[in-house]
């Protein structure tokens, strides 16, 4: 029973836990507590300041563009007071594994009559991609994926003109969206196509398009924010995307508490009353506080390792999979960087794994004085790792053979990325057995798992949460 008096916890403050706690303060709930391990909010919304030529500015580690179908994000801008209309313009060219600047998608430039075959092919299967979209897979373009898998579907709408509003129905053809995304091309005759959603897919470290069910590239590539994506039409932040969630957490009744880490939590048995007891490790030990309900944000897989789970958590997030996205800041010698972002299509494949995907050159004004992000997957579902010390031996190297030398790695990381299930999962109905779990024992579950490791994805997945449970 929803009750605004209840004491909720939130585990997470990154972007699903903050706009977790901005729904239930609009709601009418101010009983609600986050706790974030890390001494800052927006989890992998993550945007250092770096000076560079005397000037101090933000820089990205972390997500960094939107679009217009981010709605939910844009709620969450519009309660915090920031906007997106300040951020540098994204721009970007092409290269080939040796470093060579490529056209793949210009007829005119490096012209062959073969070339030009598959851009009219390309071009075609585009049209027919978004017509299908709109009618066979009627129903694909919400968030979340309740019921896909029967053929159903239900959760807030994406579409610009009826956004965040709830669409339900039945189209069997939605069970199309648990194969793999190459499969799903295949059947429905649009393979060239893989050629765009590659981009801003695969080199964004979301996996690789024989490993990765449809309805993950289609519900977050979207047919509208694919052509966003491609016309460049895109949002950026001037102090990053962390400056998101740091103002709205600013506006809440209770912001966030920081290096707070949620170390245990004991919940009554199933079926009986009582409160929820979570314990939180901060700078002065570890204490015990009791709350009615729990939301967690953070990744479900490891929730046993610090909770009481029940047989039933366990077997079902055991079954999630994540990606191991690295990325690192590169600073180059005086005047030998990059003036503009790269993508490197020769590298988006399997067998290139651990090579440079994308680079991102942030400051147009800074020209090749600007240090830019570099972005490598590390895993294929079926094929061994790439250690994390090759993979940045490759990236560095792949830089130098575009012809930018990487003098220092300003700052590197890995991240659990884009958690999902694979497509037999997928198919079995996993995300029917999350949602009839959700409210048991009084827990939710929120995060990128519920819709798609993106912020625009997982601040939606807390507005459908608080929406309809609380
Ligand atoms: C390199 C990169 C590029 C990206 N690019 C984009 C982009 O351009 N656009 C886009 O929309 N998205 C992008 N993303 C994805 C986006 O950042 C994530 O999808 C989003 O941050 C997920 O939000 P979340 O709250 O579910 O998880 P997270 O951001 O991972 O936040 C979870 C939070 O929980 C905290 N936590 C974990 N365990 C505990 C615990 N036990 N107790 C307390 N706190 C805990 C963590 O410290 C973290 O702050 C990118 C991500 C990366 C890494």
């Amino acid at each position: 029973m929803a009750d605004v008096k209840d004491r909720v916890c939130i585990i997470g403050g990154g972007p699903a836990g903050i706009s977790a706690a901005m729904y239930l303060q609009k709601k009418g709930y101010d009983n609600y507590e986050v706790y974030e391990k890390l001494g800052k909010v927006g989890g992998k919304a993550f945007s250092p300041k770096l000076e560079v030529n005397g000037k101090t500015r933000s820089y990205e580690t972390g997500a960094i563009m939107g679009a217009i179908t981010y709605h939910a994000v844009h709620e969450v801008e519009e309660f915090g007071g920031v906007g997106h209309d300040d951020g540098p313009n994204m721009r970007r060219m092409y290269r080939n594994k040796d470093g060579k600047e490529i056209f793949p998608f210009e007829p005119k430039k490096d012209f062959s009559v073969s070339k030009l075959i598959k851009l009219i092919k390309l071009k075609k299967q585009m049209k027919k991609l978004v017509e299908i979209m709109e009618t066979k897979y009627a129903g694909y373009d919400c968030y979340g994926h309740r019921g896909v898998a029967q053929g159903k579907y239900s959760g807030l709408s994406k579409k610009v003109d009826n956004a965040l509003e709830l669409i339900e129905g039945e189209n069997p053809n939605l069970k199309d969206l648990a194969l793999p995304f190459d499969q799903f091309c295949k059947l429905n005759g649009v393979e060239e196509i893989m050629r765009i959603w590659l981009g801003p897919y695969t080199s964004f470290g979301y996996g690789y398009f024989d490993e990765i069910p449809a309805a993950y590239v289609m519900k977050y590539l979207d047919t509208t924010t694919a052509i966003e994506f491609i016309a460049m039409r895109l949002w950026t932040w001037k102090d990053g995307t962390q400056s998101i969630y740091e103002a709205a957490n600013k506006k809440l009744l209770h912001p966030a508490h920081l290096r707070s880490e949620v170390v245990k939590v004991e919940r009554p048995p199933v079926g009986e009353e009582g409160k929820i007891k979570v314990t939180i490790k901060d700078g002065s030990g570890e204490r015990v506080e009791e709350f009615d309900k729990l939301i967690v944000t953070t990744p479900l897989d490891y929730f046993k390792d610090y909770a009481d789970a029940r047989e039933e958590e366990k077997e079902l997030f055991s079954k999630i999979i994540h990606e191991k996205y690295v990325d690192f800041i590169a600073k180059f010698g005086s005047g030998r960087g990059p003036t503009i972002s790269g993508y490197i299509f020769d590298n988006m494949v399997p067998e290139r794994l651990g090579h440079a995907m994308v680079y991102y050159h942030r400051w147009e004004d800074l020209k090749a004085n600007c240090p830019s992000t570099v972005y490598a997957l590390r895993n294929h579902m079926g094929s061994a790792d790439v250690s994390y010390d090759d993979t940045i031996r490759m990236m560095t190297e792949d830089l130098k053979t575009c012809g930018f030398p990487v003098e220092e790695r300003l700052y590197e990381q890995e991240t659990y990325y884009c958690p999902h299930v694979s497509p037999k999962d997928y198919a079995d109905g996993w995300y029917d057995k999350l949602d009839a779990m959700q409210g048991k024992q009084n827990t939710w579950y929120a995060g990128e798992i519920i819709s798609f490791g993106d912020m625009e994805d997982t601040c939606a997945a807390s507005k459908d949460l608080i929406e309809r449970f609380f």
